[in-house]
């Protein structure tokens, strides 16, 4: 198989050998896991073009996503794994409405970072209460500072509520703000310097993501995606910047401007592959774990868990999905297949 965008050092290290029962989570080839992504839901008051379809999502049911203590009970065992960063994703995160005991449970665990990534839309009246209960910062998605493109791209959201959502998160404490935006080749792609302005100004990090073949609608084309090449030679030809020096956590390499004004983020998961570095576990809303965006392995730690499963069997369960994991994700390959699930399904 080719191995695209992973070292060779990395596709030649596997190891042959049993799950280990002991030390932190770690793969075949020596990536230890320490980073979480825990979808609380697959739902959203958006409809986001690259993301879901206008009309007809299909729904999981609700009885089926894990409840606040169940998603603490896998977190207190990735916690005591080793697994440092948490991040909380969806869907839209702060549909849940036990979102912020959730955040409240998961501070109490001791988590180095706890962050969230979330559409805004109700961000505003929930910051305060989200900083109390121990969340430390958050990216909000916000793909053009134009409101009828905004309103277009995201097809339900409107700039100024996501713009005032990023003043009231910088309020109660959740900053410095990361900003996602996802350039689309002939959409928004004309505002990429407009975007690197609007961080350098207000302090705020952008990070430019790399469309992925994750769009609900399945019309994802490489035309679409604008690469991380075009957009740095664009952000640099206006403002000079250089790589920020030190291993990159993946995925966003980081690079700052040379006049000090800050720096923005660049997640290229479609040009520049970042998997020979990916630390990175994913909790679907439903429970299943996945160990890349793209791979179909799933296995079910709701099942688990409500057969009465305990800290062993989640531990388990978690250690044999991080060793299963491929060396890469082979969007690149030409026997690449899209996974069945598309991004709001997995946790983006
Ligand atoms: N609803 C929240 C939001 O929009 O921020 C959190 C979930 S969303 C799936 C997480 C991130 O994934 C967002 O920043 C969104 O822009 C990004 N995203 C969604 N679909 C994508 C795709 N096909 N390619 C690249 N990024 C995508
Ligand atoms: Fe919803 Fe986020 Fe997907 Fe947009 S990107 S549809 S806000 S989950």
């Amino acid at each position: 198989m080719t191995v695209t965008g992973v070292p060779v050092s990395l596709s030649r290290s596997r190891t042959a050998g049993a799950v280990p029962t002991e030390g932190p989570l770690v793969d075949r080839f020596g990536r230890v896991h320490d980073d979480l992504r825990i979808s609380l839901t697959d739902r959203c008051n958006l409809r986001c073009t690259y993301c879901m379809p206008a009309q007809g999502m299909v729904f999981q049911d609700r009885a089926d996503h894990l409840e606040a203590g169940e998603i603490l009970a896998v977190t207190a065992v990735a916690r005591s794994l080793g697994v440092s960063a948490v991040r909380l994703t969806g869907g839209e995160p702060l549909l849940r409405r036990d979102v912020v005991p959730i955040v409240a449970g998961l501070a109490a665990l001791g988590f180095e970072d706890l962050a969230m990534t979330t559409n805004g839309s109700r961000l505003a009246a929930l910051a305060p209460d989200l900083a109390a209960a121990g969340l430390r910062r958050v990216n909000v998605s916000c793909d053009s500072l134009d409101p009828d493109r905004f309103a277009a791209i995201r097809r339900r959201g409107r700039l100024e509520v996501v713009l005032g959502a990023m003043d009231a998160a910088e309020e109660a404490g959740l900053g410095p703000v990361k900003v996602n935006m996802v350039p689309l080749a002939g959409v928004n792609d004309d505002e990429i310097e407009a975007f690197a302005g609007f961080g350098r100004d207000r302090g705020r990090i952008v990070r430019f993501i790399e469309f992925m073949p994750l769009d609900g609608e399945g019309t994802w084309a490489r035309g679409d995606v604008v690469v991380a090449d075009e957009i740095l030679e664009r952000i640099n030809r206006r403002w000079p910047i250089e790589p920020v020096p030190g291993p990159d956590p993946a995925p966003a390499s980081r690079f700052r401007y040379l006049d000090g004004a800050g720096e923005i983020g660049m997640v290229a998961s479609v040009s520049r592959p970042f998997c020979g570095t990916c630390n990175r576990l994913r909790l679907t809303a439903d429970g299943a774990v996945r160990n890349c965006l793209f791979s179909d392995e799933e296995p079910s730690l709701r099942q688990v868990i409500r057969s009465g499963g305990g800290p062993a069997e989640i531990e388990a369960v978690l250690r044999a999905s991080v060793w299963g994991k491929e060396p890469g994700h082979g969007i690149n390959d030409p026997g690449f297949l899209r996974p069945a699930r598309s991004m709001s399904m997995i946790g983006g």
